[in-house]
């Protein structure tokens, strides 16, 4: 394991960022391990080693501007945009759709690294590459915290994960913590995403 991934793990176990249970995630689908950003970025120290890795991963792509989706990915855009000297934006959903508000704009061809805290199956990450698309910009890559998919996720574009997991997903149907009659926790409503 490389040292940027042992560090991060300790740091997961160190904020109690690391949950276990049955988790629904956002998704839909069931997991007996869940990864709470937030605990980890709610230190200023945390989020910007993150995001100093992050940049680094990118270091040679002429990044013009990072874009994350709400809420998850706000500070870890923040912290890599940082790390990079340029701008941060966020998109959100308006009528469902993932887009640039606020008055948000991108000049034509702006090239933009597209990040998140976490990915799982990639839809938010993938929402958000559309919606810089269709606000002119060129997407050069995607970067999350933790890719929980070991990697399998393909987005289009580069990706890189500083912390790669293999954790299990389960459509409902086939989760066998389910089966088991174990209770279901639902993160979503306290702010947990993923
Ligand atoms: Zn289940």
């Amino acid at each position: 394991m490389v040292d940027i991934e042992r560090q991060l793990l300790t740091i997961f176990e160190h904020t109690g960022a690391l949950l276990e249970g049955h988790f629904q995630l956002t998704s839909g689908l069931h997991s007996p391990r869940y990864l709470q950003c937030a605990l980890v970025l709610q230190y200023p120290e945390h989020a910007e080693f993150v995001g100093r890795a992050l940049a680094a991963r990118f270091g040679d792509d002429r990044v013009d501007v990072v874009v994350a989706p709400a809420i998850g990915g706000i500070i870890v855009a923040h912290e890599t945009a940082r790390a990079f000297g340029v701008r941060a934006l966020f998109t959100e959903r308006e009528a469902g759709v993932m887009t640039l508000r606020r008055g948000f704009r991108l000049i034509r061809g702006e090239r933009v690294l597209v990040v998140e805290d976490v990915v799982t199956t990639g839809g938010s990450t993938r929402e958000t590459i559309d919606a810089v698309i269709d606000a002119d910009g060129v997407v050069i890559g995607a970067g999350s915290l933790v890719d929980r998919s070991g990697g399998a996720v393909d987005v289009g574009v580069r990706r890189q994960s500083l912390l790669t997991l293999d954790v299990p997903a389960y459509e409902p149907s086939e989760c066998p913590l389910c089966k088991e009659g174990v209770p279901q926790i639902k993160p979503g409503s306290r702010g947990l995403k993923n």
